[in-house]
């Protein structure tokens, strides 16, 4: 295991997938009842960006850097508030952190909400633990992911949001998480899953996309987000985010959300984005 989130945070596929996810926890805040979180890989939860790491890459120059102080058309502000008021809680007037997604999820969520952060890199875990004592209604786990899906879903709650963001290191991740889905929504048909995954080969993403929406009458919405042309040798250049049982309103969202988006993250020419909503 030698993925360190540190080298990629507030990169422009953390932007993409931690903007969707702000808007989908504030879309279930809707109603009153509680929800659960349940992020299956987790990190370390806050980004020191002036960090060794950080700096090495600058992948956040990219990334967070560009939307920080930008300025926005009002209705994409507002929603990007959520998120934007998120990495501005945890900075002052220049940018230094950036958080992930559990702290993103847990800022967003109200006390009685429940948060399940897992992660299994003993130091990452360390990190996270610190990061969330003081919260409520929020556990810690140090597993597998794998056993996570299996051990946590349905959630009792019956309203949920589960983030899968594996680090793609193994050749089988695509369909190690195309199983996972599988499994995940055999326990817990109605809940929402947010998925990130890499976009370096077209096909195996169209691959697992297809494969883990083939359940009949499964809704989905599959938004891709490339920020150049992408060059055989190249770095990730481009991401995706499915989302299975997307809230009604965030197809309507990112199509205003996502031109700003693409624009603003682009890097020279070639950047698009892609959003395609279906019912299988
Ligand atoms: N979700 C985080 C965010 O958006 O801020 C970033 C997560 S990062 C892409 C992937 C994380 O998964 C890494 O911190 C890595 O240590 C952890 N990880 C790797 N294999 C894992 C496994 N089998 N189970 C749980 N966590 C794992």
């Amino acid at each position: 295991m030698n993925y360190h989130h540190d080298y990629h945070a507030g990169n422009f596929a953390d932007v993409l997938k931690h903007v969707i996810l702000a808007r989908v926890v504030t879309y279930m805040k809707q109603k009153p009842r509680p929800f659960r979180v349940i992020d299956t890989h987790g990190g370390a939860g806050r980004y020191d960006l002036a960090g060794t790491e950080a700096t090495k890459t600058g992948e956040w120059r990219d990334g967070i850097a560009r939307l920080f102080d930008a300025e926005l058309p009002p209705a994409v502000a507002e929603l990007l508030a959520p998120y934007l008021e998120t990495v501005r809680a945890m900075n002052g007037a220049e940018l230094r952190y950036y958080p992930g997604s559990p702290l993103i999820a847990r800022h967003l969520m109200r006390p009685d909400d429940v948060l399940i952060a897992n992660e299994l890199h003993a130091d990452d875990f360390a990190r996270l633990k610190e990061e969330l004592r003081r919260f409520k209604s929020t556990t810690v786990l140090n597993i597998d992911a794998r056993h996570a899906v299996k051990s946590l879903l349905p959630p009792k709650e019956r309203r949920g949001l589960v983030l899968i963001d594996p680090p793609f290191e193994e050749r089988s991740e695509f369909a190690d998480l195309a199983t996972a889905v599988g499994e995940a929504l055999s326990r817990f048909e109605t809940g929402t899953y947010v998925i990130w995954y890499p976009l370096k080969d077209e096909a195996a993403a169209d691959r697992f996309v297809a494969t883990a929406t083939s359940r009949a009458g499964l809704e989905f919405l599959d938004v891709r987000l490339a920020v150049m042309k992408s060059f055989a040798g190249l770095g990730l250049t481009a991401s995706g985010v499915l989302v299975i049982n997307p809230p009604y309103m965030l197809e309507a969202e990112l199509e205003t959300i996502m031109p700003v988006l693409k624009d603003q993250l682009a890097e020279g020419s070639g950047a698009a984005f892609e959003l395609r909503s279906a019912v299988q």
